[in-house]
């Protein structure tokens, strides 16, 4: 189903309102990573230069509901926007739901959305205030797109013209290309803590991709179907579900393993296959004979989706799985796609962002994305469009 984009719309004089996600880590005031805001602006930039009224809103965190908390304030966003923005005027609105006041080809950035009441139950009299503020309503949070809240889905009920920006475009492009028609051989890796919360991927990619690469505590608990594998992070609960899988599709299980007998930073690695793993041992790195497999495959792929790190990547020793797979995956030809809050530390990590197809801003909505489930936000713009 289509949906309207804002270049598709005569935005200039109007007053619009872009949902973005700037939901970016701060601690005592600094911004620690931009990369979320870097991602915003290109929609925002858009908007000033054809001198739209400029208004941007984002939730910050986790704040009780109806309170402001300084911590979770978006002040230190809209100072970055004045440093970002020499030349346009800037406001910042923290009381803002009776109107905004603005001219064209400025921004004013409304405190966090989730001070609020009623944002997150997506109050139909909070829509209703938001729809009031603007004469278009641009959502650009891929980021929050699975969020059924009042700044994310209900304001469209409401507005007469909603649209998806920038990022949500490219976003809904990028992974459709890698999930409509990839081009093959695909594969897919999934990394990172449990099974549990990415089940549903799994099985969701194990049907769509030729090869599945399990890593970290999700390959733990495909481990544990045939081996003892001493206190590695696992699922015992779904080791029956991994076996369903690992019997009808083509999943890839480590053939040996760094171990360690302490989880903490400088604890040494020895490699070990998993018929051998001592009860006081846990795996937490691929060994290099399963990095040296799964590069072998990585290289021969045309498509390639990635979440989650193959093991604990935050201790040196036990890092050598993840960056690997991060570099090759850099550079090989496939087109390859990352998502998922750990993967970007990745990324960041490895300073590899440039040599990824597309680096997705989701991490719930990204994984949902996958799972085939309709994005709430999605499905606000598909029914304006079809009205
Ligand atoms: P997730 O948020 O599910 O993507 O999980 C990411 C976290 O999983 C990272 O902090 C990794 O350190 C951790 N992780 C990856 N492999 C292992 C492992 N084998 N044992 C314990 N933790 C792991």
């Amino acid at each position: 189903m289509s949906i309207k984009k804002i270049t598709e719309i005569n935005i200039t004089g109007k007053k619009v309102l872009i949902r973005s996600d700037l939901n970016v880590p701060i601690e005592n005031g600094i911004i620690q990573s931009d990369a979320r805001i870097l991602a915003a602006l290109p929609t925002i930039e858009l908007a000033v230069q054809k001198k739209a009224k400029v208004i941007v809103m984002s939730h910050l965190g986790r704040p009780k509901e109806g309170y402001y908390t300084k911590k979770y304030s978006l002040f230190p966003i809209f100072k970055y926007f004045q440093n970002k923005f020499k030349s346009t005027k800037i406001h910042f609105s923290n009381n803002f739901l009776d109107d905004v006041v603005i001219k064209p080809g400025e921004i004013a950035i409304l405190e966090n959305t989730r001070f609020n009441t009623g944002e997150l139950n997506n109050s139909e009299i909070l829509s209703k205030k938001y729809s009031n503020l603007c004469d278009v309503f641009v959502m650009d949070a891929f980021g929050s797109a699975h969020r059924m809240q009042s700044s994310t889905y209900g304001i469209g009920k409401f507005v007469k013209i909603a649209c998806a920006g920038l990022l949500l475009t490219n976003e809904i492009n990028a992974l459709k290309k890698a999930l409509k028609k990839p081009k093959r051989p695909m594969v897919a890796i999934v990394g990172g803590a449990k099974v549990s919360t990415k089940f549903n991927v799994l099985h969701k990619l194990s049907k769509l991709a030729d090869t599945i690469i399990v890593g970290g505590g999700i390959a733990n608990t495909f481990l544990a179907i045939d081996y003892q594998i001493g206190k590695s992070l696992h699922e015992p609960d779904f080791i029956l579900e991994a076996k369903k899988l690992r019997d009808k599709y083509n999943i890839i299980v480590p053939i040996d393993s760094r171990v360690g007998k302490n989880f903490c930073k400088n604890e040494k690695s020895i490699i070990k296959s998993p018929d051998n793993i001592a009860e006081d041992e846990e795996i937490m790195d691929f060994g290099d004979q399963s990095i040296e497999k799964i590069v072998d495959i990585l290289k021969k792929s045309q498509t390639i989706i990635w979440n989650g790190p193959v093991g604990v990547f935050e201790f040196p020793n036990f890092r050598k799985g993840t960056e690997t797979i991060a570099k090759t995956i850099a550079h090989c030809d496939a087109f390859s796609i990352a998502g998922g809050g750990d993967t970007l530390s990745v990324i960041d990590m490895f300073n590899i962002k440039n040599n990824i197809s597309y680096i997705s801003t989701g991490g719930g909505a990204f994984l949902e994305f996958i799972e085939g489930k309709k994005l709430p936000a999605i499905e606000m713009l598909e029914e304006k469009f079809k009205k």
